[in-house]
């Protein structure tokens, strides 16, 4: 094997949920269907590369022009707004089709440990976007980790004293659980039964 395939595979090797041996069937399936999988996976990576942003106001990751596609969706309430993690979590809470308000994704939770404070939860931005657009009600989506649960009781003591309730998924989510990989059927139970 040359060194050009090796690079490859190794580049695969590395990504989130693969290793060498399915970076290994990808790549010889890739060359073997040269022109009907490798070449439109070319086109469809250098398209996202040129073309992709992180949304202004959500913080979505999304091809767009202005805002991403759920802030531009009229057909969705902008008085309701749901505080993520991260986009994974985001897309996964869109899988289920049980939440049509807007997003407010975290730059990470708050951590001692890693010296993460306050800042990275952007609330002033968030507290604007209330004010905007008269936010009744925000639902902390977060994992049910230490690092999650103390983002989410300081997310709310933040809005204590405002007419906004904040209410946080239901205790379905497993202790530990990342809301990632939940199944739909969980989180969407979760999300239903929040308070
Ligand atoms: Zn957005």
């Amino acid at each position: 094997m040359g060194p050009d395939i090796e690079t490859l595979i190794q580049k695969i090797s590395r990504l989130p949920g693969l290793g060498p041996r399915s970076a290994r069937r990808i790549v010889i399936h890739m060359i073997k269907n040269r022109d009907i999988s490798l070449e439109p996976l070319l086109t469809s990576i250098s398209r996202v590369f040129k073309n992709v942003k992180v949304c202004p106001i959500c913080a979505n990751i999304d091809t767009f022009d202005d805002i991403c596609s759920i802030c531009s969706d009229r057909t969705r309430r902008n008085d309701i707004i749901c505080v993520v993690e991260s986009v994974a979590d985001l897309w996964a809470i869109e899988r289920t089709s049980c939440f049509r308000g807007m997003y407010h994704v975290l730059g990470g939770l708050l951590s001692s440990i890693e010296g993460r404070g306050p800042e990275v939860l952007m609330l002033d931005k968030l507290t604007q976007r209330c004010n905007i657009n008269g936010v009744i009600e925000i639902v902390i989506a977060l994992s049910a980790t230490v690092e999650g649960q103390t983002t989410d009781h300081y997310i709310k003591n933040f809005f204590g004293n405002r007419d906004i309730k904040t209410t946080s998924l239901a205790h379905g989510i497993p202790m530990g659980g990342e809301l990632d990989y939940l199944d739909d059927g969980t989180l969407f139970a979760a999300f239903s039964a929040r308070g």
